[in-house]
């Protein structure tokens, strides 16, 4: 018995078009590391008939999705960083990020050899010291790309550090003042974070990824997002424990009184991860049962004591709508991001 998760995709649909209300304005959703695990092809379908951009992590995503036969506008929000990505940007007509004139010219020159002109979005670097022109090389930039015959530029956009924070307001001034002088393109800034905590930066277009699988980034009330994503698997084995024995390695928990344990078929293999022992719980039949013992590779325990009607072969929730991704990553001293992506690959998606 293996775990599996089901995914909402009408929930992601959703979840986008309540953010897309909110902020007013464009939305261009990200699909990077698998959709954040909730499977990159399935995702980006769903998402083509309401945006025009959908934003990808690496090249290797855009070769997936159009060998599936996608055809919708990707943009790559890593800028290009050498000459094969340049060459596939051009191959699999994906729109590119660049910060710098050789990559940019790299780029151009491949276009140029398959008779394309391809569009480019300007990654701005505003403090988050990963990639992106520096501010004061921005205008110098902007003129030396200009006479590239095949790049066309159609966006500029920059990526925050922090969120609510009087540095983040500093940044945002920075960025708004640059991107004044480039009007006619599509701007964009806030990821989901700063689209919840950063009401100035909704002036441009968030990116968007965390808000439209379902989770929250910080505790804003004022949206209720859909929950997307169940992760479940099944009761395999329930033990009778005396009250004072112990269970699973290390014999981190010792019953207090006589207790039913169930054995489940999910362990951190599967993403489900180890800090989590004794901290986190899991949903049968509509109960809370706390996690008990420490979670081992491929199994993991919970107490099922005064549920008599629970019984081996049951389905169990690791993560639902109670159960949400944001407080498991803040038990697991992470991101939610992390915890979505943890979620093994070879997993089992079903959508519903
Ligand atoms: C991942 C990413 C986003 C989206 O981040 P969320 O926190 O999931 O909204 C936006 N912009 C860039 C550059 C990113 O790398």
């Amino acid at each position: 018995m293996k775990p599996w998760i089901e995914v909402d995709l009408d929930a992601i649909l959703s979840n986008y078009k309540l953010i897309k209300e909110h902020v007013k304005k464009d939305l261009i959703p990200v699909i990077k590391s698998n959709a954040y695990g909730m499977g990159l092809i399935p995702v980006a379908n769903a998402l083509k008939d309401v945006t025009d951009l959908i934003a990808i992590g690496d090249i290797e995503e855009a070769q997936t999705l159009r060998l599936s036969g996608f055809n919708g506008a990707l943009l790559l929000i890593v800028p290009i960083l050498s000459r094969e990505e340049a060459e596939l940007c051009v191959h699999y007509n994906v729109c590119a990020a660049l910060d710098s004139f050789d990559m940019a010219s790299i780029l151009s020159d491949a276009a140029k050899r398959s008779s394309k002109i391809i569009d480019v979005h300007i990654k701005v670097d505003i403090g988050m010291h990963r990639f992106g022109v520096k501010p004061e090389d921005l205008d110098g930039f902007m003129d030396e790309i200009k006479y590239l015959p095949n790049i066309r530029v159609r966006g500029m956009f920059s990526h925050f550090p922090l969120g609510a924070s009087h540095i983040t307001e500093e940044q945002f001034k920075t960025f708004a003042s640059l991107s004044s002088k480039h009007k006619d393109l599509m701007i964009h800034l806030p990821n989901s974070q700063n689209t919840v905590e950063n009401f100035d930066s909704l002036r441009f277009i968030p990116r968007c990824g965390l808000l439209i699988y379902g989770s929250m980034p910080s505790e804003v009330a004022s949206i209720k997002l859909k929950n997307v994503i169940k992760l479940k698997a099944n009761i395999v084995k329930i033990h009778h424990i005396s009250a004072g024995q112990s269970w699973s390695y290390g014999y981190s928990y010792t019953a207090q009184k006589d207790s039913r344990i169930a054995v489940i078929s999910i362990g951190y293999s599967d993403g489900l991860k180890r800090s989590l022992s004794n901290r986190w719980s899991a949903k049968v039949r509509g109960n809370i049962c706390p996690l008990r013992g420490t979670i081992n590779m491929n199994f993991s325990f919970i107490d099922i004591t005064g549920f008599d009607n629970v019984r081996v072969g049951d389905e169990v929730a690791l993560i639902d709508e109670d159960l949400k991704v944001e407080d498991m990553a803040k038990i697991a001293d992470t991101v939610p991001h992390e915890i979505l992506v943890s979620l093994r690959e070879s997993i089992k998606r079903v959508y519903i």
